[in-house]
């Protein structure tokens, strides 16, 4: 592992918080920058243009945008800014995955990582300090909640990964997907992530194309469809049991939205979507709990009529978590169950171990607004053995 010093001089992107008045040109999408502009008594077409500077060529001081006249950029400069997240860790693990720890306005920390593949590189982005879904088995859910993340917070991983990766000048290090899929649940913060997947696929922005951009969720029904109304990407579901009484202890959440709703929800999301894709399952595989057989054989008529890519994920151990991972003949076991049944299955390899940036690994620093860390006191599922 390797510690990279942060680079605070890295961009004049990196400047001292600024007053709260001015906005964030960060966290506006061509709409609203748009509107932003015309608000100004300028053309429509100059949202285009920031956003290239913004997003596409790392610019962050208007006095280098030369395409803006001189009075527009000192306006600018006046009214708004655009204005990054703060680089307190940057870590690099001996597989290539790179995590930086960031530091928030409010002084809250969270965490975003970058995981290089033989042919992507797939950026996992927070959407939330914290998370408030108290899965058992997820570090990030321990440290309790503080809030959501504003569009511009949620952006600015994006914008500063892509800069810090283009850095290092060497190939293979670009973000060509990204994941909702670090700390947080995105579903829970609707607005400010469905704004920050539009910049993401924006062409103006980061051109990623739908097929690209993943939102990962635990199950919020209701916001599943709000996101097949507004969206065209791709959904991952957190499933991880094959029946309501198993995942309702490993993922409260289920009591409110059982597996039934869910399932549904997910057929009509697929529905929605222009080109008919899959839904990507995530399931965590823990030893005793969830890796048996019959768990295998259940889920395969769970998912009867879902269209399905499912990504087993081996659990990803943390320091009090009482859970063990499953061992290789359970995980292939399990595999083999689901492949037989013609569902496309995959084992999510485990990366970035050695710095904490593994699946569910994420936890940032936080002040804990829901008091969650208490509860801990107390044996939870699982953690008797
Ligand atoms: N809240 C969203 C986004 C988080 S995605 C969601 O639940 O989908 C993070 C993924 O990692 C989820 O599938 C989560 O269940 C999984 N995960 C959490 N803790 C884990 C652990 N200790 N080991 C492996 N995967 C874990």
């Amino acid at each position: 592992m390797n510690e990279i010093q942060p680079q605070l001089d890295i961009d004049t992107a990196i400047q001292a918080p600024v007053s709260m008045q001015r906005t964030n040109l960060l966290g506006l999408d061509r709409t609203a920058l748009e509107e932003f502009f015309v608000a100004l008594g300028d053309k429509k077409f100059r949202a285009a243009q920031l956003m290239k500077w913004i997003h596409q060529l790392g610019v962050t001081d208007f006095q280098l945008m030369n395409n803006l006249s001189k009075e527009l950029r000192n306006k600018l400069a006046e009214i708004s800014c655009i204005e990054n997240l703060q680089v307190a860790k940057d870590l690099l693990s001996k597989d290539g995955t790179r995590k930086w720890l960031l530091q928030l306005a409010d002084g809250n920390f969270i965490e975003t990582v970058f995981i290089p593949e033989d042919d992507r590189g797939t950026l996992c982005v927070s959407s939330q300090v914290g998370c408030a879904l108290d899965c058992s088995f997820c570090s990030t859910g321990r440290q309790g909640f503080n809030r959501n993340l504003s569009t511009a917070e949620i952006i600015s991983q994006v914008w500063l990964a892509s800069v810090l990766l283009e850095e290092e000048m060497k190939p293979g290090r670009k973000i060509t997907n990204v994941v909702m899929m670090g700390m947080g649940e995105p579903l829970l913060n609707f607005d400010n992530v469905v704004r920050a997947v539009s910049i993401m696929m924006d062409d103006f922005a980061y051109g990623l194309s739908k097929r690209r951009v993943t939102v990962s969720t635990a199950g919020v029904v209701p916001a599943i469809d709000r996101l097949g109304d507004r969206l065209d990407m791709r959904l991952a579901v957190s499933l991880h049991a094959s029946n309501d009484a198993l995942r309702n202890k490993l993922v409260p959440l289920n009591n409110k939205y059982p597996l039934k709703e869910l399932m549904a929800a997910c057929v009509r999301f697929i529905d929605k979507q222009n080109t008919r894709s899959r839904i990507t399952f995530e399931y965590v595989l823990l030893d005793g709990i969830n890796d048996k057989p019959e768990h295998a054989r259940e889920l395969v008529k769970l998912l009867k009529g879902v269209p399905t890519l499912m990504n087993l994920i081996p659990f990803n151990p943390f320091e009090g978590s009482g859970y063990k991972t499953s061992s290789k003949q359970a995980v292939s076991r399990f595999s083999e169950i689901l492949h037989n049944a013609g569902i496309t299955t995959v084992v999510r390899k485990t990366r970035g171990e050695d710095i904490a940036a593994a699946c569910g690994q994420l936890a940032g620093k936080i002040e804990d607004k829901s008091r969650r860390h208490r509860r801990f006191a107390v044996p939870r599922f699982g953690m008797e053995q």
